[in-house]
Formats: structure tokens, sequence, C-alpha cells
């Protein structure tokens, strides 16, 4: 064990010319900070019986400290899992043209809430709900946050202390927080559930309406399925018992993408046209999906309603900022030219790529991830995959993809373990899965532009 006078002093550490270099690139404050980390843990361990590290270690700890406090946060990474839109990676990536747009007005005051034409007070939501109503179809629209705070703002504004009539198939819980009935709960509405897990009937919501009924709701099962003997009442019939009764009839969409995918070879997922043409009198989707845009919630439909949801003082609470609203306005503005969708928006080129572009991508990368890993007892090779669209999005459906598998060349699975945390440690993390025995690197997110940086990467893969 070693002495813990033998360890430099605060400011020995400071003097010494590595250090000093770091000063003058980070500051005195951060560095000086890193310093008595550094000998604090030192102590520690010296306490605990190990060796008196030398000054040149504990440089090399400051420093690469140091390094580590200017990578921003939250770090880019390499999203390779397969699920497109991953939330826990942030969902889609913004075409460049929503990325020109926040940094344009990010940069400089903007006209958000000012009317250029009159001089007057203008309303930011103007600044995308005509495009929103364009592409909908409906009379009026408004945005928040996301999802989530546009169904609580539609729920606490429509139906505080009354009744929302819900299949009961349909109360979806979406990762974590995001229950229907909680939301409710915590909105001021009271939720009443009618039909069974697998079957409701339109007999089901009739025989439930009462004076204290504020609206029927149908909620999109966006992550889960039923399949086998099943039966949800169609949008249309709805909206017809709702209307009967001078109710509205409300869709929460979930994902919500503004076109038919099926126009390009992926399933089908409803639209909120569709919802509105079928007689919604509100529709809401968040803008971060299959949409292809900023974090944001989307509510669209009846001109009265809007405004009414408008007024509620949570609206306040709940609104997205300029930079937001210039992305979504630059990304719906992509949808009025659909031909040229898959081209230009981030989330529609991912989802479309052929199989073969994946194959002849994993072909180019394979020689570089080979490369990297040659130090260690593994093997790659190009496989065939299946990624997700994710998000809750068609839950069920997989996409022919490719990729590569790295796999242990013995029986010893430990190193694929220290292959994927080795990944996590570069310069731009790369997040793949393990599955099978194998990790898996799906390569359908890696944008073709993105290649050189790919493999630049993993030239600092922390060789054994
Ligand atoms: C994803 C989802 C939400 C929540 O949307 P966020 O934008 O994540 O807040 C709500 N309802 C449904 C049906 C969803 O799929």
């Amino acid at each position: 064990m070693g002495a813990l006078s033998d360890l430099p002093s605060v400011s020995r550490l400071l003097a010494d010319a590595a250090v000093a270099a770091l000063v003058a690139k980070h500051g005195q404050p951060v560095v000086t900070q890193l310093v008595r980390d550094t000998l604090a843990h030192a102590r520690e361990a010296v306490r605990a019986g190990g060796a008196v590290p030398d000054t040149a270690s504990l440089v090399a700890r400051v420093s690469a400290d140091a390094r580590a406090l200017k990578l921003p946060k939250p770090r880019p990474v390499f999203n390779l899992t397969g699920t497109v839109l991953h939330t826990n990676l942030g969902r889609a990536p913004l075409p460049e043209e929503a990325v020109e747009a926040l940094i344009r007005v990010a940069r400089s005051p903007c006209a958000l809430e000012y009317d250029i034409a009159s001089g007057g007070r203008g309303d930011r939501d103007d600044v995308v709900s005509e495009l929103l109503c364009e592409l909908t179809g409906a009379k009026a629209a408004t945005v928040v946050n996301n999802n989530a705070a546009a169904v609580f703002l539609l729920l606490n504004t429509l139906a505080r202390k009354r009744k929302v009539i819900v299949s009961r198939g349909e109360l979806i819980e979406i990762g974590g927080a995001f229950r229907i009935p909680d939301i409710m709960q915590r909105a001021g509405a009271r939720l009443v559930e009618v039909g069974t897990t697998n079957r409701t009937h339109l007999k089901d919501f009739r025989g439930a309406i009462t004076r204290r009924t504020a609206l029927l709701m149908k909620i999109h099962t966006s992550n889960y399925a039923i399949q086998g003997f099943t039966h949800a009442v169609p949008e249309q019939e709805l909206a017809e018992l709702a209307h009967a009764h001078d109710l509205p009839f409300v869709v929460d969409l979930g994902s919500g993408t503004l076109i038919d995918l099926e126009r390009w070879g992926l399933p089908h997922e409803p639209t909120p046209c569709e919802s509105i043409t079928a007689g919604a009198d509100l529709v809401t989707f968040s803008g971060d999906k299959l949409l292809g845009g900023p974090q944001a919630g989307l509510l669209v439909g009846r001109k009265d309603l809007i405004a009414q949801i408008k007024r509620n003082p949570l609206k306040r609470a709940l609104r997205v900022g300029k930079i937001t609203l210039a992305a979504l306005e630059a990304v719906l503005r992509l949808y009025r030219d659909p031909d040229r969708l898959p081209e230009r928006l981030t989330t529609l080129q991912q989802l479309t790529r052929a199989e073969s572009d994946i194959r002849a991508a994993a072909a180019r990368l394979l020689p570089a991830v080979q490369g990297a890993l040659a130090a260690l007892p593994v093997t790659a090779q190009i496989v065939p995959l299946r990624s997700q669209i994710g998000s809750g999005s068609l839950p069920i459906d997989r996409l022919p993809s490719a990729g590569l598998a790295i796999r242990p060349q013995g029986k010893k699975g430990g190193v694929l373990h220290r292959v994927e945390a080795g990944l996590r440690t570069l310069p731009r993390p790369v997040v793949g899965r393990i599955q099978d025995g194998a990790l898996l690197l799906d390569l359908r997110c890696l944008q073709p532009h993105e290649e050189s940086e790919f493999t630049a990467n993993l030239s600092e893969f922390p060789c054994s």
C-alpha cells in the first residue's frame, strides 16, 4: 500500500505543463475541479490498498475527463438498432430543410407572434396551421409540446368533470408514464370503458351515453395488435353516433402519417385525413413519429373546438417554441410534393430504403468493422435482418434489411459485450442490438453520406 503523502498536491498537478495546456483550453475552474476529483479518486484507491499512481497517469486521467466534458450533450450516436423511430435515441432525424429552418430562427428574431402584414400581434400557431389544415382536411389546428400534451389538453378542455367513453381494447400504455386512464384522470375526465378487450360494438357505446358524457374517443392501439376474434367500431359509425347525441368524436392517432404509406409499399397506417373524412371532430398525433418532424403534438379538427382548446390556460404551459415551429413548418412543406418525399424526408427515406441498397452498404463497411475488431476473437459477416418502424407504429410489420453480425469465435459470449461496450465509447457511439448470441448492426439508418464518418469513427475503437 502506498502513502497518501506520496500523491502530488492540487497546485503541483496544476503546474504540470500538460495540465497547464488544458487550463488554456478549458479554463481554470473546470480543470481545477477535475484535478481535485482525480486526486480524491486516487486517495480513495490508495486508502483501499492500491498503489500510488504516478503523475503521468493522473495527468492522463485529467485530460481524458476534460475531453469528455467537452463533448456536447445529448451525444449524437449511430442508430444501428434496426428500430427506425427509436424513442430513446430521439425518434425522427430531421431533414436538411428543417435543420436549416431551425438554425435560421435560432440565430435571429423572427415573426413568431407578429403579423407582418398589419404590424400587429399574431398567433404562433399560424406558422403551421394553414399547412396542417391543407394536409389533413381539417378546418383548424394547434400545436403543443408532444402528443401526450395534445391528448391531455383536449381532455382537460372538453371533458373536465365529465365522462369520456373509450373501448376497453384501446386503454393503452405507451412506454413508461403515458397510460390513457392516468392521463384521463389527471386531465379531470372520468373514463367510461365499454366492450371487452377483444370486441367492442356500437351498441356498447350507445348504451353508455348519458347526460354526463363529454365525448366519444378512439385511441389508435399503436404499439400492439389484437388478432383473431376481434371487433372494433369503425370511426364513421362512432362519429355518427356521437353527432346524433350532439357530442364530439375525437381520435388519438399516435403516429399519424400525413400520406398513406402504402403508396411506397409500406403497411397501411391511418392518417388524420382519413379520420377527419370519417367524421372525427378532433384528431391528435405526434410530430416526431412517422411524420418525421420535431417533437410536437398536433391537434386538428373543428374550428370551435380548436378555439376552445386554445383558450385553455394550460395551452400556454404546453406550447412549443420558435425552433420547433420552424422545423415543423419546413417538414410539413415537404408533404406538398409527395413524389419527392422519400428523397427529402429522412424518416421516409430510411423506411423505404431497399434491402439491396442496405446490403451494398454492409459490403462497403464490412472491412472497416473487421479491421477495428481484428484484435478480438470475433467474426463479422453480412446478414439479412428485419428492421422495425418503432415508436409504436405498425408493431407487427418488419422491413427486410441487412447489416453486420458480430459473433464470438469461441463459445464465450463475454467478448460480445466488450465489443458492444467498445462501440459505445467511440467519439460517436454506435448502438446496435444483441440477439441470439450475436451483436447485430442494422445499417438501414446509417445514411450514405455518413459512411465516411462511420469508418473514421471506427478507427478509434479501443484496441485490447
Ligand atoms: C406515441 C403515442 C402517444 C404519445 O405521443 P408523444 O408524442 O410521445 O407524447 C399518445 N397516443 C398514442 C396512440 C401514441 O402512439
